[in-house]
């Protein structure tokens, strides 16, 4: 960690530091004023020799723009190269005549981005000479190309520190400081849009155990092994993070709970199937919680954190879910501690008032039974939630296949079909209940998964232009 922060610093103070890079590669005889501008347009450098060539060492040039130092027709020339510039140019000469304090000047400007790891233009540097002084233009534009170059070279360099930086060196994930910078983006985008975001923690069941049997050696190619498993399980828009020893971070942008829930347990899974060389079988247990808006990133990973402790006490090799709004729990009554909420987003809607609120009433049901399963309410009391949410589901297919047909949607038969087979499915589920076989894993998926992900979000969503075309 402290290694990474150090690689880390290097990187970013050098990306500032090539502009420093111009003053050392410009031999001092030539005079040349430097001087590094901001995409703001404020000069954050500027030399010695351009303070002269401006008349301007009684007051600093730094913080000030081309607005407040030249004419109007200088400052227009001057914005067409920082132009130029911005577009990937990777040099450009002006020769500029103007007027400071009473004395012509005449000099030759030339322009040159200092871009960021990333390729980007971080600022606008100017090598300005005055013609006046010096005719050996040859010469410096031959250390403009030197600059190029060697400007071109330190931005691969810290491209590549860049990547170290961020990087756990045993299983290539992201690290932490990898994380947290993504964080501030994601977190920001749950702010500002309401996009979903949930994140999951995976720890590795009985870990230190494989590392006695085994050896280190052999426990460190079960991690390497474990993160490339994780990674081929993930969308490309989630991410993978070690976050210490035997635990890793999933964060997964434009997920709701249902959906991060369904991940773990898929992933979960794929670990139990998986043979790792040497060492056979292991589980992990995995804690998820979606982000409420407002709340801190400890808090956030912190309910997932206690979510994961419930499924390691729970007997490990399971998933748990985090509370969806932090309650404060009534004396002696634990209703709240384990309850999975299914967010409804406003992003959902289809525009038909009545469709939307039988969504809406069917996100209420599922969260009442979820919530009373996971608290350990009486089987009778659940069934009861069971059936009142398999009623809703059937009337609501009902009048949701009346008002697509009456739409025009032409798939509105297959989308019948898709109904007919849920129907099905559920009266499966039911007769589990009733038997007392069904587990709350299985239920959780169909409601979850199979009707509120697949169906609701995804298959209705089709026939959603045609309701808007009423
Ligand atoms: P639990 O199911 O409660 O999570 O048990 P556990 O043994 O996995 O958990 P604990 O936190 O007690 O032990 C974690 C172990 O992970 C201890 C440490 O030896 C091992 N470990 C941590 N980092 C590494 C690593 O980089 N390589 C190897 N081989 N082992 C590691
Ligand atoms: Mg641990
Ligand atoms: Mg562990």
């Amino acid at each position: 960690m402290i290694e990474n922060d150090l690689i880390y610093n290097f990187a970013k103070q050098h990306v500032i530091g090539a502009s420093g890079l111009v003053a050392m590669l410009m031999p001092q005889t030539f005079g040349a004023g430097i001087a590094v501008k901001s995409l703001d347009g404020r000069y954050q450098l500027v030399n010695k020799a351009m303070e002269n060539l401006l008349c301007s060492s009684t007051y600093p040039l730094a913080g000030m723009t081309d607005t407040d130092l030249f004419p109007a027709e200088v400052v227009t020339q001057l914005e067409r190269s920082d132009q130029q510039i911005m577009k990937g140019v990777a040099a450009v000469n002006e020769a500029l005549n103007f007027s400071v304090k009473g004395l012509f000047v005449q000099c030759l400007w030339l322009k040159f981005p200092v871009h960021g790891p990333d390729g980007q233009v971080l600022f606008i540097g100017a090598a300005v000479i005055d013609l006046a002084r010096h005719q050996d233009v040859v010469k410096l534009q031959e250390a403009l190309g030197r600059l190029q170059l060697a400007n071109q070279e330190l931005q691969r360099n810290l491209a590549e520190l860049d990547h170290v930086a961020s990087t756990d060196k045993l299983t290539g994930t992201w690290n932490r400081r990898r994380l947290a910078e993504a964080l501030v983006n994601e977190m920001d985008r749950l702010r500002r849009y309401n996009h979903p975001l949930s994140l999951l923690i995976i720890d590795i069941d009985f870990f230190k155990k494989v590392n006695d049997v085994h050896g280190h050696t052999a426990g460190d190619k079960v991690l390497t092994m474990l993160a490339s498993l994780v990674q081929s399980t993930l969308r490309t828009s989630d991410s993978l993070t070690r976050w210490g020893g035997e635990e890793f971070i999933v964060l997964c942008p434009n997920s709701t709970m249902s959906t991060a829930v369904v991940l773990a347990e898929r992933l979960r899974e794929s670990v139990n199937q998986t043979i790792f060389p040497d060492v056979g079988n292991i589980t992990v247990s995995l804690g998820v919680a979606e982000c409420i808006s407002n709340e801190t990133w400890e808090q956030w990973f912190n309910r997932a954190d206690a979510a994961l402790y419930r499924a390691k006490s729970g007997g490990r090799n399971q998933t748990q879910f985090a509370a969806e709004v932090p309650t404060q729990l009534d004396a002696g009554e634990n209703v709240a501690a384990n309850f999975v909420k299914l967010t409804w987003h406003p992003a959902y809607e289809s525009g038909n008032t009545n469709i939307d609120d039988q969504h809406r009433g069917l996100f209420g049901d599922a969260n009442k039974i979820l919530g009373a399963m996971l608290t350990g309410r009486p089987p009778e009391e659940v069934a009861v939630l069971v059936k009142t949410l398999l009623d809703d589901v059937a009337k609501h297919f009902h009048d949701e296949e009346i008002t697509i047909a009456a739409a025009g949607y032409p798939g509105a038969p297959t989308h019948a079909k898709m109904h007919q087979k849920l129907m099905a499915d559920a009266s499966e589920l039911a007769l589990g209940f009733d038997a007392g076989t069904l587990n709350i894993g299985e239920l959780f998926k169909f409601i979850a998964h199979d009707v509120i992900a697949r169906h609701i979000l995804k298959a209705d969503r089709e026939y959603f232009p045609y309701l808007k075309a009423l």
